[in-house]
């Protein structure tokens, strides 16, 4: 599961929870991805705070795993045709799942090499607040009929939360708890992260 995670938050953590369950998964990693140049989203936050988020996140949790190999690179080299091309060299003996909200689906036919991602994984999504079943459907059937990809729709709680409301709410001074893990915003608190 591939994401900016600026910062992880717990639909990030049902939606692989829920994928794991109801496909076997062994282990789900969580891959943040690099910094993007400069000034170009003024509020991401560096990889280090985003991958300390993710770890504090997934602490105590045997089948979560945080991957930092897109973590370091150019933004524009890590695109996750590469990572999946990796990941198959390091785990040949894995099936690999690509797990993602609508909103990413809906966008993926716009990424890098899609022919590439979809000939090297499965992929699981689900359905986002602000996102329409139909305009789901229709992206999946349209995937599946350009690239042949595997894609499951999977039914699970819709979480209305994002990293944006979570950015906004920090900035305004408005509580988080509840919408990250405890600790995630301790860190948060504690580094002064999204204040401004
Ligand atoms: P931002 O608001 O900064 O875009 P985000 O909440 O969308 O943050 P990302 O890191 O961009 O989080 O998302 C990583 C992946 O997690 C994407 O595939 C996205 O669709 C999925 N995702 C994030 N939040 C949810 C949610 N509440 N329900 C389902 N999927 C989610
Ligand atoms: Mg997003």
């Amino acid at each position: 599961m591939g994401g900016t995670f600026n910062p992880i938050h717990l639909g990030h953590l049902l939606i692989a929870e829920e994928a794991r369950v109801a496909f076997e998964l062994d282990k789900v990693l969580f891959i943040p991805n690099a910094a993007p140049p400069h000034k170009e989203v003024a509020d991401t936050v560096d990889s280090e705070d985003r991958i300390n988020m993710v770890k504090l996140a997934l602490e105590g949790n045997p089948h979560f795993r945080i991957c930092t190999i897109e973590s370091f690179g150019q933004r524009d080299a890590e695109y996750t045709a590469n990572t999946l091309k990796n990941l198959r060299k390091l785990f040949p003996n894995y099936e690999l799942y690509f797990i993602t909200g609508a909103d990413a689906l809906i966008d993926m036919n716009n990424w890098r090499s899609p022919e590439e991602i979809f000939s090297q994984c499965k992929v699981i999504t689900t359905m986002r607040p602000g996102k329409n079943t139909d305009e789901l459907d229709l992206a999946v059937a349209n995937l599946k009929s350009a690239y042949n990809a595997s894609i499951s729709i999977m039914k699970m709680p819709a979480v209305d939360i994002s990293s944006t409301q979570i950015r906004n709410r920090v900035k305004s001074g408005e509580s988080i708890k509840y919408l990250v893990p405890d600790a995630v915003r301790e860190y948060i608190l504690e580094e002064n992260l999204y204040m401004q």
